[in-house]
This record gives C-alpha cells, structure tokens and sequence, in this order.
C-alpha cells in the first residue's frame, strides 16, 4: 500500500455513514486516537456528520467546501458504510460515494484477501498459508460508467444497453499499479484475467496493455487467466495467487469470492486509491467492504474487525507500513482467541470485539 515519494497530510477525515457504518467507524477512530496519544503522531482526526440521518435532515449529502478540503489538505478518509432503508434511492450515498471516487480519481480498488487464521479458511484441507493475494479491481471504469438506456421499454420490442467503456489509460495505470504494488511487496507473479475470449476488443486493450506494462517488471512473473477459471483456481488452489488486476466488474465479484475464502464480509477490508505518475500517492478512501447491513445494525452485532484491518491499510497509505502488519497480528491474535463475534467464530459483539483489539494495541503501543 505504500508508495514511493510519500508526503501525505496526517489529516483523516471520518465518515461513520450508516447503519452498522457508525459502530465500527467507532473502534477504527478509537485506533487511530491510540497511534496519536501513545506514540505522538500528529493525525488530525477530522469527523463529518455526512450520512442519511444528515440527507434526511437537510439535504447535505456532500458539500463542496469539504470535497474541496479533503482534496487539498487531507492524507485518508475513513468511511464506515452507505445506505440506508430511509433513502431507498441512495442519494447520498451516490453523491458521497462517486463524489470522492471520481472526484479524486480514486481508480485503484485494492482488496487484500489475506487469511489470519486457519479456522477461517473454507477450503478441505487449506489453511491461512494458502490464502494471501490482493485483487486490484479498477474503479472507474467499465460497465459502472452508467452509459446506456432502454428503448421501447416495457414492450415485448424492448433493448437494453449497457456500455462496458475500458480506455487504454484507464487499463494502463491499474495494470501499472499492480505491478508496483507486486514490485514493492515482494510479490513473483502477477495474474490479470479477463474474458478476452468473448469480450474480444476489451480483452484485446487488456492483453496487449498487460504485456507491455509487464516489460517494465522482468523480475515479476505476468500471467493471464480467464475470468471463469480463476473462479475455479481460487477455490481449488488458492495460493496459485500473489496479485490479480482485473476490470471493475470481474473484480466486484472475485472479490466476493475472495472474501469468502478468509472469513466473509465482516474482516474483508478496503481502499480505493489514486497512484500518480512515479508512484506517490494523493489523498485514498478505507473502507471495509461490508455495507451498512441495516438488519443487524444497533445490536452491538457487527464485526468491527474489517474496519481494524482497514486502519491497518489506511496507516500504511500514511506512511506507517509497519501498522498494517501489526493490526494484522493483532486480529489473528483476537481470531485465535475467539475474542470476535460470531460470523468469525467467536461470541463476542462489535463493543467487546473492539475493546479486546484496543487493549492489545495499547499495551503494545506503550
Ligand atoms: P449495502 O447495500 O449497504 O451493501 P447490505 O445489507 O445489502 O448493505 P452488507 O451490509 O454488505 O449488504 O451485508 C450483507 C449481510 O452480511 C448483512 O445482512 C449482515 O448480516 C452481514 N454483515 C455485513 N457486514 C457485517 C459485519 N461487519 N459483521 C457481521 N455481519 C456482517
């Protein structure tokens, strides 16, 4: 996650969101206030009443005055989660979310699916050894652009068009980006899959992009899979499996099924990046993967796991690699321990969860 040339701001700026987005939002701050008041750096915390209670209020989804803010003079946003039964056409959420994702041209979705224990690897006979790679999904582009539309809907005549939009700029920085992420974490292969045996002028942009990026990189083993296989592979081996970059689509669904090979939603963590010519960072978005899940939301059920994890990445975006791995320990600690809720096979709600990873972090913090 770290990037060469970093200069970041040490402002973060906190969106719990909605749903069980404030609760673990909650134990995420509670982190970064331990880095500030034990070790001294000098993270300014910044939180943003920004959600569907505030839509619902007055309309604000998300003012200019703080997009302009967090462009200019933030390093991260933590984002807990969007959407919220109250706003079923998700306005806010939209207005939040492309907001800041085209607005900062966040186009690198990195999910790390890395298991932290062995219990939570489904897999017959796998076990966390198995289960380490990272998906670069491109977030900008594809069929997410929103191009398209029906004509003479609701006749038996009817069509339906989606563009799927790829351009040879879009592929070329998400490619690059993972083969810097592979150079810099010591990573041998780098896998890119696509459905270029159907989707042929896409496929055609991916390939050609992908050999050229990879001369760049002749120490890093560059592989292509079909989308469809490797949704086969990642069940039968996944430790085939280093980086894989694929398109926004593809990526949304692999990294579902990523998800499910090292706990499910509630430990899947986030972020969405902008990696600038030479390799330095701008301001990113950490999120856990996991929605506002309105059905457990105000229990005291939700994981906040994925949110500890999501620190972890949002702290190395900062500069302080060595964090991700430490909360990393942390959580395999609280896993081992069953000190977790339920969906990671603990009995445990979000407050004890979180009030077991503080603890250890701030003993070893002192
Ligand atoms: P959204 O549309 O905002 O993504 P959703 O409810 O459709 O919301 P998620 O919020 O991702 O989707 O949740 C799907 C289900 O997974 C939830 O109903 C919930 O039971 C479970 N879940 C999600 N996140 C967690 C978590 N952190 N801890 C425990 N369970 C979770």
């Amino acid at each position: 996650m770290t990037h060469p040339g970093l200069a970041l701001p040490r402002k973060i700026a906190i969106l719990p969101g909605d749903g069980i987005g404030s609760e673990v939002t909650a134990i995420g701050r509670r982190v970064l206030e331990l880095y500030r008041d034990k070790k001294g750096w000098p993270l300014e915390l910044w939180d943003l009443d920004l959600g569907a209670d505030r839509y619902l209020r007055d309309g604000t989804t998300l003012p200019k005055e703080v997009f302009e803010e967090v462009r200019d003079r933030c390093g991260a946003i933590l984002l807990g989660a969007l959407g919220d039964p109250r706003v079923p056409g998700l306005e806010h959420a939209r207005d939040i979310l492309f907001g800041f994702r085209f607005g900062l041209d966040l186009f690198a979705n990195v999910r790390p699916c890395k298991a932290l224990d062995d219990a939570l690897v489904p897999l017959k006979g796998k076990g966390k050894a198995d289960v380490d790679f990272v998906v670069f999904r491109e977030n900008t582009e594809g069929v997410y652009v929103g191009m398209g539309g029906n004509f003479k809907k609701g006749t038996p005549d009817e069509v339906a068009i989606n563009e799927d939009l790829h351009t040879r700029k879009g592929v070329e920085r998400i490619i690059r980006a993972a083969f810097e992420h592979a150079r810099t974490h010591g990573k041998k292969t780098v896998h890119m899959a696509d459905k270029s045996n159907a989707m042929r002028a896409v496929g055609d942009l991916w390939q050609r992009t992908f050999q050229l990026v990879a001369k760049d990189y002749p120490n890093i083993v560059a592989k292509h899979v079909y989308v469809d296989a490797l949704c086969l592979y990642l069940l039968q081996d996944p430790s085939r499996f280093q980086v894989i970059v694929t398109n926004n689509l593809f990526g949304d669904i692999v990294t579902d099924l990523a998800a499910a090979l090292h706990g499910g939603l509630g430990i899947a963590a986030s972020a969405s990046i902008h990696v600038a010519e030479g390799g330095a960072s701008r301001v990113g978005l950490f999120e856990p993967v996991h929605g506002s899940a309105p059905d457990i939301a105000g229990q005291d059920k939700a994981n906040p796991l994925a949110t500890v994890l999501t620190v972890g990445m949002l702290l190395s975006h900062l500069g302080y690699p060595d964090e991700e791995a430490r909360l990393e320990a942390i959580v395999g600690k609280a896993l081992r321990e069953k000190q977790c809720t339920p969906d990671v096979g603990g009995t445990l709600g979000t407050r004890a969860t979180g009030a077991y990873v503080l603890e250890q972090l701030a003993r070893e913090l002192s």
